[in-house]
């Protein structure tokens, strides 16, 4: 899927690397109660939960940014050919999404810059490509951008014998870093003169949203801030990735109230098509509008 919106100057592509109805909402959300989908039935089925299997759709999303002078990727999906032992849809994972970068008008070699949200590994995966059997970043000419904060975290905890990351670090991170095109975001606000960066807690310890306005409309590109539009509806379900929950939940909270405040346009990297929305106030709680790529 290749969804192009024009936003002010900005041209944003979302490129969905694979979706499915992959997630047991049980599983998923240690809150969940399926009488909440029972109510949110009219819009959920078919496109976000189908109702036979009783699991709820899911994407993973690869935006990119193009401006008058840049062409920046935000997150980079799972990749090709990774090993990712236990989670069978990613585990080496054969994709055409490079043809599909192409289709959207982006050669590879091209690509200015790549920020990581965060370090999970389905948003750290196209940083790097198997050539000649060796990990090697995939925009051999772009700056690649982590938070420093998450990068310490996630390296951090791997010292300590712990991995967070399910061996992301190495074939997607380490080789960029050791290519010397890793920067780490440290206190810095801005990127770019189109970003402003806000630290987004929770999910993981150093996750960002990145905040921007074009032709007088606010936009922010969200990350895992919800994997799902049934967190706009009930934010206070954090998923069971969130590392620190009560965190996630203000993060989430903060989010909604200033989205909606904004009319932002949000692009989260979880949901599927259109991929985009906005907020609406709905009583004690919030209401998802997704936006066709002609609504903009
Ligand atoms: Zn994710």
């Amino acid at each position: 899927m290749i969804r192009t919106f024009q936003f002010g100057d900005l041209k944003i592509t979302g490129i969905t690397e694979f979706f499915g109805p992959t997630h047991d909402p049980t599983v998923l959300y240690p809150k969940y109660d399926p009488a909440v989908v029972e109510k949110e039935k009219s819009w959920l089925v078919p496109d976000h939960y189908h109702p036979d299997l009783k699991r709820l759709y899911i994407a993973i999303n690869i935006w990119v940014v193009q401006t008058h002078d840049r062409i920046i990727i935000i997150d980079t999906g799972v990749g090709n050919r990774k090993k990712r032992v236990g989670i069978d849809r990613m585990d080496q994972l054969n994709t055409l999404f490079l043809t599909w970068l192409a289709a959207a008008g982006v050669q590879r070699d091209k690509v200015t810059d790549v920020i990581n949200t965060h370090l999970h590994l389905d948003h750290v995966g196209w940083n790097t490509m198997l050539v000649d059997g060796k990990w090697v970043p995939t925009f051999p000419n772009a700056r690649y951008y982590i938070p420093e904060r998450e990068y310490n975290h996630f390296v951090g905890s791997r010292k300590n014998g712990v991995d967070l990351d399910g061996g992301s670090l190495e074939d997607s991170v380490f080789p960029v870093e050791a290519a010397g095109q890793l920067q780490l975001l440290t206190d810095e606000k801005h990127l770019f003169d189109l970003f402003e960066i806000v630290q987004a807690p929770g999910h993981t310890p150093g996750m960002i949203n990145l905040w921007f306005k074009s032709g007088g409309r606010q936009g922010v590109f969200c990350a895992d801030i919800f994997h799902h539009p049934l967190q706009i509806v009930r934010p206070d379900w954090n998923t069971l990735y969130c590392m620190l929950p009560e965190d996630a939940l203000k993060t989430r909270a903060d989010f909604l109230k200033k989205a909606e405040e904004t009319k932002a346009v949000f692009f989260p990297c979880h949901f599927v098509l259109p991929h985009a929305g906005t907020i609406k106030h709905n009583g004690n709680s919030y209401e998802y509008v997704p936006l066709t790529t002609t609504q903009l």
